[in-house]
């Protein structure tokens, strides 16, 4: 059965866990029966435990909720992502209007943006101490060729949709002193965070949900730990999808990839301090079409900016192990290293940024950790409706910062209408499988969608 490991490489993200939140479990033994179970403790399923807990309190209804997840809490590919919330604002945009229209590209792309002004409200609402740091995002393309395409999708969207870009300015740069100046694109990040106060189960796989309680009405959520009784369930489970709900076998494919922390370079400090280099932004470093590192400076602490510990988290790595399938595709391996990462981010910085010094541990790789990625078949997520009080949110491919609160907060916010009303807040939102366009209200999109199921 496709399930989470639990011998994983420990991301730097994790370095000052807390065990007791880390394997929490709040009762001695699991319920029989709760109003609704949400399989998965990443940003998915926290955050659908946030905007249930968040409904219930505003309507003075609380609902019977239970959080569980296989292994420890948040431990999956949240937990070791590069924690780089980077909404596409033109790369790629003509292979998207080519596959699902040109408006619909455009709104998939302006519901990506609003997100960072949905993680801020939510680190400042919340009072969350996480990282969180609103930056600019630089893209820097090795390939002529590349940057050639990436223009032409600039200028399609600004052509087709000038309001939507009446804000961003990019201008092509190719001297590396100039980055420091340029203006770019907005870009943020933030690193996991957990809520508590909820019934949560760590170390509980689920491992079928059968239909049809004894009450005649409902599910049995089949785990380790027992089964428990529901009348809704929302599975968060990402690359693991297909091991609860084998419908998505082939659909969403477990998928291997490698982020690494890096102590910076002592004439490239990042943050506020006088004489910092240009890493204060993000940068997407492209070598070609799908072959792209990123890094993104850790300068931010919770509310306080400039104040992390001005490392630099970099990930990607692909060009060292693209060419071997079976290393990072179909692989649920987040517990050895791909060979050869290693060795490829320790080279990297030094010769992609100028001057780049190695020397007393600085500069170098200090930390590094796979993770395991949910890629869909087509690149977009799952998230709606696939039966009566059975909701999914998963599939995110490597690119779920941008689109995780807003489906979590949909799937949410239907499966408590359908517990407390019998249906759900729209025609296009019932349908069997609502895609990521069904949450973004564009229902007849998403039925034609339907067929690929
Ligand atoms: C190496 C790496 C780098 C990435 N970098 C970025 C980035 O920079 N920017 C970006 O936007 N995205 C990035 N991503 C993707 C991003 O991390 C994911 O889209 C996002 O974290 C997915 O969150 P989730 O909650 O849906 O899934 P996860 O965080 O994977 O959570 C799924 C949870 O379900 C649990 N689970 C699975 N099966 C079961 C079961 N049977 N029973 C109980 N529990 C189960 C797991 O234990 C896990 O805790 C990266 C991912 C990886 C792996």
């Amino acid at each position: 059965m496709l399930l989470p490991r639990a011998d994983r490489t420990e991301p730097f993200w994790l370095s000052e866990r807390d065990d007791a939140v880390a394997d929490m479990q709040t009762r001695p033994a699991l319920p029989h029966e709760v109003d609704i179970v949400v399989v998965g403790s990443g940003l998915s399923g926290a955050l659908a435990v946030h905007h249930l807990t968040k409904a219930g309190e505003q309507s003075g209804g609380q609902q019977q909720l239970l959080l569980l997840d296989a292994q420890r809490l948040c431990e999956g590919a949240t937990a070791r992502n590069g924690g780089h919330c980077k909404p596409l604002t033109y790369l790629g945009f003509r292979a998207e209007a080519a596959r699902h229209g040109a408006k619909t590209a455009d709104e998939m792309y302006s519901f990506e943006a609003a997100h960072l002004a949905a993680y801020a409200e939510l680190v400042r609402s919340e009072d969350l101490d996480c990282d969180m740091h609103v930056t600019r995002a630089c893209d820097v393309f090795m390939d002529g060729a590349d940057a050639a395409e990436a223009k032409k999708d600039y200028d399609e969207r600004k052509r087709l949709f000038p309001a939507s870009m009446a804000r961003d300015d990019v201008r092509e740069v190719s001297d590396v002193d100039e980055l420091a100046r340029m203006t770019g694109i907005k870009g943020g990040n933030s690193s996991p965070s957990a809520r508590g106060k909820l019934d949560v189960f760590t170390h509980t796989p689920v491992h079928r949900i059968d239909e049809s309680a004894p009450a005649g009405r409902g599910y049995t959520v089949v785990t380790d730990k027992g089964p428990v009784r529901t009348q809704s369930i929302i599975v968060c489970a990402n690359a693991w999808t297909a091991g609860i709900l084998p419908l998505f076998q082939d659909k969403i494919v477990p998928v291997r990839g490698t982020v690494c922390s890096v102590r910076p370079s002592a004439n490239h400090r990042v943050g506020a301090q006088e004489g910092h280099g240009p890493l204060k932004m993000t940068y997407g470093i492209r070598h070609g079409p799908g072959e792209m590192d990123y890094t993104i400076p850790r300068q931010g602490r919770g509310r306080v900016p400039g104040m992390g510990d001005q490392s630099i988290i970099l990930g990607g790595a692909k060009g060292v192990f693209n060419r071997d399938l079976a290393a990072w595709y179909s692989n649920n391996d987040d517990a050895t290293l791909i060979p050869g990462t290693r060795e490829y981010f320790t080279s990297l910085l030094p010769r992609v940024f100028k001057d780049w010094k190695v020397q007393d541990g600085q500069g170098e790789v200090e930390r590094i950790w796979t993770g395991v990625l949910g890629y869909s078949h087509d690149l977009l997520p799952y998230v709606g409706r696939m039966g009566p009080g059975l909701y999914v949110s998963a599939g995110f491919t490597g690119h779920g910062m941008p689109r995780i609160p807003a489906c979590s907060e949909a799937v949410a916010h239907m499966a408590l209408s359908e517990l407390r009303q019998g249906t759900t807040p729209s025609k296009a939102l019932a349908s069997p499988v609502n895609r990521i366009l069904g949450a973004l209200g564009v229902p007849e999109r998403a039925a034609a969608r339907e067929s690929s199921l």
